[in-house]
């Protein structure tokens, strides 16, 4: 249809489609008055009081063939501001990484190899390609040691050397780490008016083709001791009912990788919850949360991951489990990475290598369920950077299949781009697959190896010795018990305080001073005797020593 458009120079006739958007309208007026389509306002009278709807299509704002509209555009000073982009970028000398990231960065986590017998011609001080160190991200090396992922830092070198990226002290500085991004850019570069008024390539999120992510954030998880982890499970025995907590820890270098990062894991802490046989359901916001991380705090502890069980008893009467995560069923369900890609946004990595400041997580994930043997089983994950970004942008969802995700549909309010995956074939084909709708999770899962530390340092020496919080279930948790864990003899107190939720509970309690409070947690970092007995002379730790026993006496 034609529509004609007065503008303050000339009549325009324009021709478009009853279905076409008001915006393809808003573009040709647009270049005609040399104005960007953000300031261009159209009318149906000359001095612009009735204005047209513009959020819909031609026909949609009642424009019939030969219609005569006025059209004009505002004074920049008057155009209305464009939104805000939604990934803002950050200096990398506003960015704080953990002392961790620094120190790995300066670290050449070179891979130091032999003289080779055979090969190498020259003596013991000489060098050759064949003795050479190798970089601590080379393919050879990954494929003959069976890596399946580089630790993060060797991948930072990676991308680095292949990028030639100059240094961080350099002005030529960009960071080269990519944080993959699923929204429409507004305002568009190319300065047409925002989705699902107008599209381009210029502003839509391109296509994805998925691919298993090839380093992590972390490699290994370390469990300080069995019964750190063990009280979930206990809870599970003595309930039937599933279990979630906070694991708290450090990060600290792992050796066993080039330039490796681990989480150890010395305390879990279980917030208020409902536990049902088949999961559980937080109560959100926990109150203590930031108590919590305080406490963690001054020994030294900070929030690592979380855990939870997904046990079933096999009925065969011998302490076994049903092995429902295998090959055939899923390892991790869709709704579990949506969760988990969840918390780790919550908690993301500081990097100054990232234009946003951020990049990926060291947030994990222990899930406690049977293996094929039939024993509890310690599966360890993260999702990849690939998923945050998937899911901070809601562009997928759980599905109603365990081991699949569903990337949603493209909406006015929401443009989804196109995601693919590739996987060999039964004739061992690559094969690249549109996810219309579902794909599966195994593309967006990352996951780490588990164990004991090498040489046994707890943080805690009595770990779990206390009964745990919120557990109104089981509880424990009293006067009577506090009072007989205080004063149990033969030990000492920086023994018998030396556990995570007894410490919790005492907070809870009120009755110590703050300053006498942070002499106990002091004690229990330190292991120091001469802080054992300052403490047992402070005015509030005796007073609660007092209160506790009247408090007994009276049923407390
Ligand atoms: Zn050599
Ligand atoms: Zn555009």
């Amino acid at each position: 249809m034609l529509i004609r458009v007065r503008t303050p120079e000339k009549q325009l006739r324009v021709n478009v489609e009853g279905s076409d958007s008001i915006y393809s309208l808003i573009e040709k007026i647009a270049s005609d008055l040399k104005a960007s389509p953000h300031a261009v306002v159209l009318a149906w009278d000359p001095q612009g009081r009735q204005p047209l709807q513009t959020q819909t299509t031609v026909g949609g704002a009642g424009l019939k063939n030969g219609d005569q509209i006025y059209g004009d555009a505002l004074k920049d000073e008057t155009a209305p501001e464009p939104p805000a982009s939604n990934t803002s970028t950050v200096s990398h000398f506003l960015v704080k990484q953990d002392p961790l990231d620094d120190e790995l960065v300066k670290q050449k986590g070179t891979i130091k190899r032999g003289r080779h017998p055979q090969f190498c011609k020259h003596g013991d001080t000489g060098m050759c390609d064949y003795c050479m160190p190798l970089p601590p991200y080379d393919a050879k090396y990954q494929e003959e040691n069976k890596i399946k992922h580089l630790s993060f830092h060797a991948y930072l070198k990676k991308v680095m050397d292949q990028n030639k990226t100059p240094p961080l002290t350099s002005s030529q500085f960009i960071p080269p780490l990519e944080d993959a991004d699923f929204k429409v850019k507004v305002p568009c570069p190319a300065g047409h008016a925002p989705f699902p008024l107008g599209i381009c390539t210029k502003c839509q999120p391109s296509a994805v083709t998925l691919q298993p992510q090839t380093f992590r954030m972390v490699d290994h998880v370390e469990i300080e001791d069995g019964k750190v982890i063990g009280g979930v499970i206990d809870f599970w025995r003595s309930t039937g009912l599933q279990r979630f907590g906070y694991l708290y820890g450090r990060y600290e270098p792992y050796s066993e990788v080039p330039l490796g990062v681990k989480a150890v894991v010395a305390a879990v802490y279980e917030p208020p919850q409902d536990n049902f046989a088949d999961g559980v359901q937080l109560h959100l916001p926990d109150p203590k949360e930031k108590e919590v991380d305080r406490i963690a705090g001054a020994l030294g502890l900070t929030r690592v991951g979380i855990v939870y069980t997904d046990l079933l008893d096999d009925r065969s009467g011998k302490a076994k489990v049903v092995c429902k995560r295998h090959a055939e069923s899923f390892f991790i369900s869709s709704a579990e990475v949506v969760f988990s890609a969840k918390q780790q946004l919550e908690h993301p990595t500081a990097s100054k290598y990232s234009p946003t400041g951020k990049f990926g997580s060291r947030f994990v994930t222990v899930v406690l369920s049977g293996d094929e043997n039939g024993d509890i089983h310690p599966l360890v994950y993260q999702v990849s950077n690939m998923a945050m970004s998937m899911v901070r942008d809601e562009i997928v969802e759980a599905s109603v299949e365990a081991g699949k995700l569903r990337v949603k549909e493209s909406t006015n309010a929401q443009y989804v781009p196109e995601v693919f995956y590739k996987f060999k074939n039964e004739y061992n084909l690559m094969i690249k697959e549109a996810a219309k709708p579902t794909f599966p999770v195994e593309y967006l899962l990352v996951t780490l190896t588990n164990g004991k530390p090498l040489e046994p340092k707890e943080t805690f020496i009595s770990p779990n010795s206390f009964p745990i919080e919120n557990r109104e279930a089981l509880s424990g948790q009293d006067w009577r018990t506090l009072y007989e864990h205080l004063t149990a003899g033969g030990r000492g107190l920086s023994i018998n305080l030396s556990d995570f939720h007894l410490l919790l509970y005492i907070w809870s309690l009120g009755l110590l001073e703050e300053a006498d409070y942070k002499l106990a947690l002091e004690l229990v970092r330190t292991r120091d005797e001469n802080l054992a007995v300052e403490l047992t002379q402070r005015p509030s730790w005796k007073s609660m020593g007092v209160m506790l026993q009247e408090g007994i006496a009276q049923g407390q």
